[in-house]
């Protein structure tokens, strides 16, 4: 969580959110002085986190930069696998390799099976380092990079529906969602760099 940036977020007048760094004396929406909330402060969920914290995961970041500083939707995303103590598996020029945590500090990371499916997750990924085919000589920045590693390694693990025709099924069924979530946040996040606060219809 070191780099929340505590974007938080307040209704003083029933109707709009105000997001803000720091929640004012004064309600930006009507000008008077904040006596009571209608929806009490509270922080915007961060939605990146460190890799080396989240065992067993899917994990995503830009292949380039930073989600929140630099990040757009037509951007390259990299994705891995982390076993259950923690080691990164990522496909990329280098092969398939388990990689340690240092670029995975502020990705999107989530969980898809349960404690009990953890022996055949890491299996699942133990044989994939052992198979030739994931050599760094096959890597092919199109046709066989990471979302190929990601989109085997589910189809081979083979949980209930979690099983893929290819990259876009993949990424509309499993990932989009959560990018949206961040891209969301880090338009938030580099608003409020500029001005105080942003007041908005929706919640978050
Ligand atoms: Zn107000």
């Amino acid at each position: 969580m070191d780099n929340d940036p505590g974007i938080m977020c307040f209704r003083h007048c029933p109707a709009k959110s105000v997001f803000c760094r720091n929640v004012p004396a004064t309600c930006p929406v009507c000008s008077s002085h904040i006596h009571d909330f209608f929806i009490i402060p509270f922080r915007v969920p961060y939605p990146l986190t460190n890799a080396g914290h989240n065992p067993t995961s899917v994990v995503i970041r830009p292949a380039r930069g930073s989600f929140l500083e630099d990040y757009n939707a037509a951007q390259d995303l990299h994705i891995g696998i982390v076993d259950s103590t923690s080691n990164i598996v990522e496909f990329d020029r280098n092969g398939l390799i388990v990689n340690n945590v240092m670029k995975w500090t502020d990705c999107v990371a989530f969980k898809v099976v349960p404690v009990a499916w953890t022996v055949q997750w890491d299996n699942t990924l133990s044989s994939m380092l052992r198979d030739p085919k994931w050599k760094s000589a096959n890597y092919n920045e199109i046709s066989m990079n990471c979302f190929d590693f990601v989109l085997e390694f589910f189809n081979i693990l083979s949980y209930e529906d979690l099983k893929f025709t290819s990259k876009e099924d993949l990424c509309r069924r499993l990932i989009l969602s959560k990018i949206q979530n961040v891209i969301k946040y880090s338009s938030l996040y580099k608003v409020l760099k500029n001005q105080e606060y942003v007041i908005s219809n929706k919640y978050v």
